[in-house]
């Protein structure tokens, strides 16, 4: 009899806990994209020569790709004590445990990672992890992993090649040959990559500035075109390369960089490159020159569907009002500046000089332009003095993220020292608040990033 009683109120129980998940799960489903049905009244119109919005979302191709793949949140495994009693441990919070099998892999700073010194009088420091005792030598995946040069050296030749001195320059200074270092810089292409999109992630910055930088070619070298010539001969051959710019003009930080030819596919890729560096949720405004090229990237990514407005059939994808995007427009005959325009693209006017009068600035892209100046210095393939070794399109990328990070991280910028808290030395890096030192180049080298982002 009890038993009776206790199975109906079990299947009571049973029947309140389904009813229960079945609302919720209603709920959930009425959160999701809003069908818009068709009722007699519409919200009106904008005003004409305003973004009217487009029936069909514009499509990101590497949003596409990456969805599905994005990293699952994993919880980070228990922090282990160090054992009592035990030497002075070496500080390796910065390294992790390489073992893909092990439950530690890729976690910094959980005190799995022990210091066994040099072995053979070697140069790097061999660890090992406590939970999978794996042993590993902490340069592995590094550019320093068994080379025959000091670290020390290899840093300051490539730190003078982050400092626009030619490979060619470089090696006769150093006594290497041009062909390894510039063996090094390929090697420590995808280390820099890496070390760059881990570092700076959930970046909060009021504004975006984007801009191309043309590759120089010999003619307007050897002066026999000028600036604008060689930019219309470069426009109209349209493969020769390019390196598209993306900068905080607060912090100085570079954003982004893509190298290679000025078309639609680059303006997307270094406008997703830029988006995945900020903080979710926070719309920077954007500053470009004339290029019409970064509207479609800009939309898809800070848009939403808004419902039919009257006179509109089909809902339409907008931009967010949060998106302001405004184009400065210069007009050039021969070198001469002939006219400066503005358009403002998505918002307006008064709400993008209200964004900028917060910071005391105006609409220009004099910022980017002065880093586009900057780094013609330091890339020798950009700047004047040519290098045949430093032509491809690939050699130029890997110089490109050598000193982007050399740039952010490692060069103290003058216009950064803050006189109200008196401090000075500041790197963009620092500026932007992912960073509160000044980095080496050498130390930037032995950092091996981590396979993914760390929760803290
Ligand atoms: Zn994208
Ligand atoms: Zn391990």
């Amino acid at each position: 009899m009890l038993d009776m009683w206790v199975r109906a109120v079990l299947l009571l129980m049973l029947v309140w806990l389904i009813a229960e998940h079945y609302q919720q799960w209603g709920k959930m489903r009425g959160s999701q994209p809003v069908r818009y049905r068709r009722t007699g009244k519409k919200r009106t119109a904008k005003p004409k020569g305003e973004f009217q919005g487009v029936t069909r979302k514009p499509i990101c191709a590497e949003c596409e790709a990456a969805e599905g793949q994005s990293q699952v949140e994993q919880e980070p495994p228990p922090q282990l004590n160090s054992s009592k009693g035990r030497r002075k441990t070496v500080k390796t919070d910065l390294q992790y445990c390489p073992n893909e099998r092990c439950r530690y892999y890729g976690w910094l700073g959980r005190g799995n990672i022990r210091s066994n010194g040099y072995p053979n009088r070697g140069r790097h420091r061999q660890l090992h992890c406590t939970v999978c005792r794996k042993y590993f030598v902490e340069s592995t995946g590094t550019l320093f992993y068994g080379k025959r040069y000091q670290p020390e050296q290899m840093a300051q030749i490539l730190t003078a090649l982050a400092e626009g001195l030619g490979i060619r320059a470089v090696g006769r200074v150093f006594w290497v040959e041009p062909e390894t270092v510039l063996a090094w810089l390929s090697e420590a292409g995808a280390q820099l990559e890496a070390f760059h999109r881990y570092q700076s992630r959930q970046l909060e910055v009021a504004q975006v500035q984007l801009d191309e930088l043309y590759g120089v070619i010999r003619a307007y070298q050897t002066g026999e075109l000028n600036e604008a010539e060689a930019l219309a001969a470069l426009e109209q051959s349209r493969t020769s390369t390019w390196l598209w710019t993306a900068i905080d003009p607060r912090s100085k930080f570079w954003l982004a960089a893509v190298v290679g030819e000025r078309t639609a596919n680059n303006a997307w890729k270094i406008v997703h490159q830029v988006v995945g560096q900020l903080k979710p949720g926070r719309v920077p405004l954007f500053l470009t020159d004339g290029n019409r090229a970064y509207e479609q990237p800009l939309l898809s990514h800070y848009g939403a569907w808004q419902p039919p407005l009257e006179g509109q059939r089909q809902p339409r994808w907008q931009a967010l009002p949060e998106l302001l995007y405004a184009q400065v427009v210069k007009k050039r005959r021969g070198r001469r500046l002939v006219s400066v325009s503005k358009r403002v693209v998505f918002g307006t006017l008064e709400q993008i000089q209200t964004r900028l009068a917060s910071s005391g600035k105006q609409i220009n892209t004099a910022y980017v332009e002065r880093l586009n100046l900057t780094i013609r210095q330091l890339v020798p393939g950009l700047g004047r003095r040519v290098n045949t070794l430093a032509h491809t399109p690939d050699s130029l990328a890997r110089q490109v993220s050598l000193v982007q990070t050399y740039y952010n991280f490692c060069l103290p910028c003058r216009s950064l020292d803050s006189a109200a808290t008196g401090v000075r030395q500041r790197t963009p890096a620092m500026a932007v608040g992912i960073t509160d030192r000044v980095w080496t180049l050498q130390a930037v080298l032995a950092f091996r990033p981590p396979p993914f982002p760390q929760v803290s």
